[in-house]
Formats: C-alpha cells, structure tokens, sequence
C-alpha cells in the first residue's frame, strides 16, 4: 500500500481547491444543507460548471472533449469534490459519464465516441442501464432479452427489470441474446438503444423509501441500428464486465470521505436526542468511527493496485462486502437513537438513492430512516453480499467453487 500521491497530482489538487473556493459561497456546507428544490437547482447548474471547467471529462482524450489526464487526477477531483460536498453531475451520468463514456472510450468505434460521447457531456443525451431481468440478477449470463439482425437493424424483445432512473432517461445499453447456438457467456451483445420509440415501454415503480427510482423495461419489437453494437457482436459480456470495474477505484476514495462525515452526523444526533453519555450507543458510535477508519485504509489498498494498471481483483468485493454490510449497522444505530423519531420522517429526505445522505444534510428524522431503507439495497446492487461472499470463498480462501448447473441445465434455462 502506498498512500502517497505524486507532485503533479498534487499541484492539480491545489487548482481544484482554489476552483471551490471561488465557486462556492461563504459559508458552504454541502449540497445536504440545502431544500429539496433549492439542491436540485444547485446540482443543474453545478453540472454545467464542472463541464465548463472539464472536470466531468478529465481523463477523456481532448479529441472527444476531455484533458486526457490520469486516472489518479480523477481520484483526487473526486476527493476534493466529495469533501466540498459538492455532486460529481446529476445522478443519471453516473451510467453516461462514469459507466458508459469510459466503456466507449474503451471499447465503442470511431463513429460511435465521436457521436454518443459530445452529447454525453453535454447532458443532451441521459442513460440507463439494462442488465437485470426478472430471472437473471446475480446469475446474469441467464439474461433472456434477444436481439436479432434484420436488414440494417437489431430488433429486440424481452424484459429488463431494476433499470436505475429509465424514467427520465433517452438511451439505454442492453444486454440481449444475439446467439442462441453459442455458450450463455459468449452469445452475449452490448447495444445502445434509444428509449423514445413504439417498441419500448418503461414502467417506473416505488421503492419503499418512498423514492421513485427503478423501472421496467419492456422490449416489445424495439430497433436500434446494427452498428450501436459495442465491442463486437456477441462479445457483450466482456464488454459489461468491463464496465463494472469501471468505478472502483474511485469509490476507493470518495466512500471514507462521505462515510466519515455521516458519522460525525451521527455523534451530533446522538447529542441532540441525549444519548451520547449512553455507553452502548457511545460504544458502537466508536465502533462506528473505526470500521470508517479501515475502510480508508482498504480504499488505498484498492487504489494502490488500480493505478498500478491492475484489473479489480477480489479486494473490491472486500470494498463492496465491507461498506454495504456496515451500512446497515450505522443506519441501525441513528434509528435505535432517534427511537420512536425514527419512525415519523420529518424534514429534508436525501437526494441521494444510493449511500449516504450529502455532506452538511440537517440530520432530519426523514434523512435518516430514509437513509435506513436505502442502506438495505446496498447489499444487493452491483452484486449481492452472499454472491460477495461466494468471490472471496473462492478467489481468496481457496474454497472449491460451488456447484454450477450441468451444461443441459443451463440450455434450458437460455430458453426463452
Ligand atoms: C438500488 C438498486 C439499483 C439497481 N439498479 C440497476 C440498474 O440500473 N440496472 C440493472 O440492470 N440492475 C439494477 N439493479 C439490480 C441489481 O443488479 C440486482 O438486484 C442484483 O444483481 C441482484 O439480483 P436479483 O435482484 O435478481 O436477486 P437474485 O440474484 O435473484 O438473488 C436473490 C437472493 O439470492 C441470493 N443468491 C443469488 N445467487 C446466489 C448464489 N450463487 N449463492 C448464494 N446466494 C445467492 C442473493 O444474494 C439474494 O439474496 C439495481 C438494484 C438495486 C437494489
């Protein structure tokens, strides 16, 4: 682990303080200490800051717009962004900026960076992403959604369920069965899919934070143009791999940083509800403050191998595993202080529908036992805690794998 960051990205560092400090008013707090309304109107126009700035495009190459700088460049702006408690752009780009920009930078053609990656940036065009269904979650190689070529076209059908923010979102990227001979890995494509079209439904539903967030998506004939296949027809899951890791290194850096102002939230609850001569809460309050401690010193270890070119290992699902589980158990503790408090939501709710709530959030009874809800889907997104499990049984302890399903089985279940 080497915890130390190079003079250039330190100098870099110092630009980007200097950028907060003119652009934020006296006294900032966070985008947390702000209304819903007044929050949404800063984070709108704070997007259009950072792109002015090219923040939201750093590590791009400066054909598509970016300032082709590294990795380690974008680790520290997401830092010095998560401690100003300011957002890295509205929520829907971490599919479009984060997930699917890097993915075509990586793998798209020519035409298709030069077309989908300005539009991008620009917040022209918002995406989703397609990959869960109804019967293929954590065994997502089961995905029953098919595509097949007819003429200049894809023509698409089946269903995508759990599909982040598809409500307010123009494309989507599927993962659709384009070979049925091929094993369930390899018959796998990607494809960029407009939403606004005859063949397409998205059918938005509650989650019980009470957050309209998640969809389903039906494809029902849908078309998308046979060339907005990335990374090659039926090498889909290389690419959605790919994708995935596409974040960690990031998370490494922002999680403590975030998770460290929620505690310092929680001592302040447990002052104002009375508690904090408790000598239970003010145990787990420091048991708290600890498991932030370690995850900071885990986040450097996966960054350490991530800017060293390594691919995430098994050391993110650690991450994954260590933050989402332990989640679970501050958010039970600010609802075991607040006792009855905590089940009449008063004031500001999160904006946020995933981890904590902003930095400067008011501490409000609604943004905690939001945060308690929210807190639980932790252990299922991006993978679930027992499928966490199950990569460190086998990638780290050695155990022998568990059983997988015979290759007939798994025919039939391709079936659609
Ligand atoms: C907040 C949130 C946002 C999401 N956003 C998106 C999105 O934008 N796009 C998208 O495509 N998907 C999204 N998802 C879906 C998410 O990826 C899936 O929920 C996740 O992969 C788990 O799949 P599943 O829900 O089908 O559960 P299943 O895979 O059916 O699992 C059910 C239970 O069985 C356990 N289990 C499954 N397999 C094993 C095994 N081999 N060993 C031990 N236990 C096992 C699981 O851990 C779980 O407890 C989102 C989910 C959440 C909660």
């Amino acid at each position: 682990m080497d915890i130390s960051y190079p003079p250039e990205t330190e100098t870099f560092r110092a630009g980007v303080r200097a950028f907060l400090a003119d652009a934020l008013p006296p006294g900032w707090r966070g985008i947390g200490a702000l209304d819903e309304d007044a929050a949404w109107a800063f984070a709108r126009d704070w997007r259009r800051r950072l792109v002015e700035r090219g923040y939201l495009s750093l590590t791009w190459p400066e054909r598509y717009g970016g300032h082709g700088l590294s990795k380690l460049h974008q680790v520290v702006l997401m830092e010095e962004l998560a401690r100003a408690g300011v957002p890295f752009g509205l929520p829907q780009d971490t599919f479009g900026v984060k997930m699917l920009a890097n993915t075509l930078l990586r793998w798209g053609t020519e035409e298709q960076k030069s077309r989908f990656l300005p539009r991008i940036l620009s917040g022209e065009d918002t995406w989703c992403q397609g990959y869960s269904e109804p019967d293929a979650g954590s065994d997502l190689a089961s995905l029953k959604t098919r595509a097949a070529l007819e003429g200049d076209e894809w023509v698409i059908d089946g269903q995508k369920v759990w599909t982040s923010g598809a409500h307010h979102s123009d494309w989507i990227f599927v993962l659709a069965r384009t070979n049925r001979d091929a094993s369930r890995h390899r018959g796998i494509s990607f494809l960029l899919v407009p939403l606004d079209q005859p063949g397409v439904e998205v059918r938005p539903f509650r989650m019980m934070s009470g957050q309209l967030h998640f969809n389903e998506v039906f494809f029902d004939g849908a078309r998308t143009r046979a060339d907005l296949v990335v990374g090659g027809v039926d090498n889909g899951w290389t690419v959605a791999q790919s994708l995935l890791g596409v974040e960690r290194g990031e998370e490494a850096a922002t999680n403590p940083i975030l998770f460290r102002a929620e505690v310092e939230r929680l001592v302040e609850l447990a002052r104002r509800y009375g508690k904090d001569q408790d000598p239970v809460i003010r145990q787990r309050i420091a048991w708290c403050w600890s498991k932030v401690e370690i995850m900071r010193c885990l986040g450097y270890r996966i960054l350490t191998g991530w800017l060293k070119g390594a691919e995430p290992g098994p050391e993110s699902s650690i991450a994954k595993l260590y933050w989402s589980e332990y989640h679970t158990e501050v958010t039970d503790l600010a609802m075991d202080i607040m006792g009855l408090h905590g089940q009449v939501p008063v004031g500001r709710p999160p904006l946020r529908t995933y981890r904590t709530d902003d930095p400067g959030a008011a501490n409000s009874s609604a943004s905690w036992s939001t945060t308690y809800l929210i807190a639980r889907s932790g252990t299922i997104y991006a993978g679930t805690s027992q499928v966490q499990r199950n990569i460190l049984a086998e990638k780290v302890l050695g155990l022998p794998r568990e059983p997988r399903a015979s290759a007939d089985q798994e025919a039939v279940r391709a079936q659609p």
